[in-house]
């Protein structure tokens, strides 16, 4: 997979992706990111890119231009045309399911919008998607667009060690992860639980399924699709409940 970052702050993305997990897929060449500088395709010598809103009202407005150029260099170096995700407050709250769409695409191009956002032409003309990570607002979409790099890029192939490592975690099958432990077996008086020990793997399995069902009932309950249960989970789940 290829991830385009169209930003004001290029060194900021960098300072993230260039590191851990990310950054040694990078340097592995399993995924391939770059972050580019807005102001680069600027029209005016001081690399302007925003001004301010038509109608009035306070603080400015990235240009539609720039980032129309910065999308069309993208295209011609991809040789195609990505997937173009604006970071948006306005957006569609992200979720794993979605990612896991997005994790099946060979190029992807996210902008991070700044200051009071972007001109809607630019996003009526080349955005596919808007994607949101909470019903709150930044100041910038950089943080949002790492968010979604390092989602995305942990569930693309050769990322993680195993596909194991994302597709055993919370939200992946509609469930929370079960609790864990490591080391030693008795910290301050609090011990490991048994069936975690005994190193029967059947068992071990049933407890972290029914540890699963009871985090989720208990933190989540609207998550709980009772249709993806087996019967015996049922009756587990109606034993949590009291019923
Ligand atoms: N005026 C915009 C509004 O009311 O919807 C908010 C602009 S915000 C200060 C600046 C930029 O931060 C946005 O263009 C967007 O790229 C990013 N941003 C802020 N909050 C976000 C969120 N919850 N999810 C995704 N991006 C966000």
């Amino acid at each position: 997979m290829r991830i385009d970052i169209i930003t004001l702050f290029p060194e900021m993305c960098e300072a993230f992706l260039g590191d851990s997990i990310i950054g040694r897929a990078r340097k592995k060449g399993v995924i391939e990111v770059s972050c580019h500088q807005l102001r680069d395709f600027a029209l005016d010598k001081h690399h302007r890119v925003d001004d301010t809103t038509y109608g009035g009202g306070m603080g400015m407005l990235m240009m539609a231009e720039p980032i129309a150029l910065c999308f069309e260099d993208i295209c011609r170096s991809t040789g195609s045309r990505p997937h173009f995700i604006y970071m948006s407050p306005k957006g569609k709250t992200l979720t794993q399911q979605r990612l896991k769409e997005l994790s099946e695409l060979e190029n992807v191009t996210i902008l991070c919008g700044h200051y009071e956002g972007v001109d809607q032409r630019v996003l009526d003309e080349y955005v596919d998607e808007e994607i949101s990570i909470g019903d709150y607002v930044l100041t910038g979409g950089e943080l949002p667009a790492l968010v979604l790099a390092d989602s995305l890029s942990r569930l693309v192939p050769g990322v993680l060690s195993d596909d194991l490592c994302f597709s055993d975690e919370s939200h992946f099958s509609g469930l929370l992860e079960y609790p864990q432990y490591t080391k030693p077996a008795v910290w301050r008086g609090r011990e490991v639980p048994e069936v975690l020990l005994s190193g029967h793997h059947a068992n071990i399995e049933k407890w972290r399924r029914e540890k699963s069902i009871e985090e989720t009932w208990r933190r989540r309950p609207e998550m709980i699709d009772e249709s993806a249960l087996s019967k015996k989970e049922l009756e587990f789940l109606r034993q949590l409940r009291g019923e």
